[in-house]
């Protein structure tokens, strides 16, 4: 049946696996060397020349003017919202059909995450729902307001989900309309380009991560875009607990973070960054052999490709089943073959600590958490 067929397939693109991982790791380059180097040169913390080299190298691959290396997306989502002005008690437009991070760093700031939902095809976040939101909203003297809850919308932060781009023109063109700062959550999407521009670039600050199961690893890290050399200058100084420079007195301006990506964690980062155009090509391919396989089955299921304009990363491929119910035994029997299937996250209005989050409508949101699946989308072995 076709259950089978799918996972005898899986199993065809990773033959020497077993159990067989969702995205794991693959160190093919210089990191053992340069963390050798780390060790020997005693630079293992958050100064050193491979932090240095992470912002260079970050900067010129996505385009951005600056980057600024931190210890994990999170924390670099987190200061993103602290400077583009979002404070207690503001809503920040995002949406449901996200890792939990995006709104624990709304929650971080104080304010309270307004949930819209996705579209079906890039799994982003939907211009549709803003435009609907939109007549709720109100420009007034120190920004812009949600009439119904008499809050300040304080930014935007769409997601690239699973290293898809979303509609982040559109988005971008709506923000800047309204006049509402856009942060971006580019956390999956390092190599994911909308009309050539890379992914975390079109906003005012975007934001990656370099987690574990992502694209390629620091071990832990994340890293802050943006063009704009002020913003670039703060995030440097928050991210180091808000320290002036002086020769040996300990003085701070203001309440800062130890958010600093350890040299040791960028060491890590600049090894994969030298071959990542390789783990990109191989993902492509696994992308389009996955896509190929999957055609016979249309259209019962559906395989999530880029769309016009994009160029994904294709860090995790996805597939929605038509049927709710065959994609939970598609992921038992994952389980009972060792192989890692995994479903989206649960909507963050679904979480026990974002129920009462205001919110739009949410049915493509909820629709695909009940039918999409992620399938295993580590870069092959050579
Ligand atoms: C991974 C991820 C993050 C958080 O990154 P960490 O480095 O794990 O803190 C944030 N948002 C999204 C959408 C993610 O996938």
């Amino acid at each position: 049946m076709a259950m089978d067929k799918i996972f005898q397939f899986i199993r065809s693109q990773y033959p020497d696996e077993n159990p067989i991982g969702l995205h794991v790791p693959r160190f093919n380059g210089k990191e053992k060397e340069y963390l050798e180097e780390c060790i020997d040169t005693t630079m293992v913390s958050s100064v050193g020349p491979f932090v240095n080299r992470m912002e260079r190298d970050l900067a010129r691959y996505t385009g951005a003017q600056f980057a600024i290396a931190t210890v994990n997306g999170t924390a670099a989502l987190h200061i993103a919202l602290q400077l583009v002005g979002v404070k207690r008690g503001d809503l920040v437009i995002t949406q449901s059909f996200s890792f939990v991070a995006t709104a624990n760093a709304i929650h971080y700031t104080g304010a309270i995450p307004y949930f819209v939902d996705i579209e079906e095809e890039s799994l982003g976040m939907n211009i549709q729902s803003l435009l609907i939101l939109e007549t709720e909203l109100e420009k007034r003297a120190d920004g812009v307001y949600h009439v119904p809850t008499n809050k300040r919308m304080a930014a935007v932060v769409p997601m690239h989900s699973f290293g898809m781009p979303c509609e982040i023109e559109l988005i971008a063109n709506w923000c800047a309309t309204w006049g509402i700062p856009l942060v971006e959550d580019a956390a999956e999407s390092l190599g994911s380009f909308y009309k050539g521009r890379h992914t975390g670039t079109w906003g005012k600050i975007g934001v990656m991560s370099f987690n574990g199961n992502k694209t390629i690893t620091a071990g832990g890290g994340g890293v802050i875009l943006t063009d704009d050399e002020d913003l670039a200058r703060h995030a440097k100084h928050l991210t180091t607990q808000a320290k002036i420079a002086h020769p040996y007195e300990f003085i701070h301006d203001e309440a800062g973070y130890n958010y600093r990506c350890p040299n040791l964690n960028a060491a890590l980062l600049c090894a994969q960054l030298e071959y990542l155009d390789e783990i990109l090509i191989d993902k492509r391919n696994l992308a389009s052999e996955y896509a190929r396989f999957f055609e016979e089955y249309t259209p019962h299921f559906r395989f999530v490709t880029e769309g016009n304009f994009k160029l994904s990363n294709y860090w995790l491929n996805s597939l929605i089943f038509d049927s709710a119910e065959f994609k939970e035994s598609f992921l038992k029997r994952s389980m009972e073959l060792g192989i890692m299937v995994r479903p989206a996250w649960r909507p963050m209005h679904m979480l026990d600590m974002y129920r009462d989050a205001p919110r739009g409508d949410l049915f493509q949101t909820e629709w695909v958490y009940k039918h999409l699946v992620n399938l295993p989308s580590s870069t092959r072995k050579k």
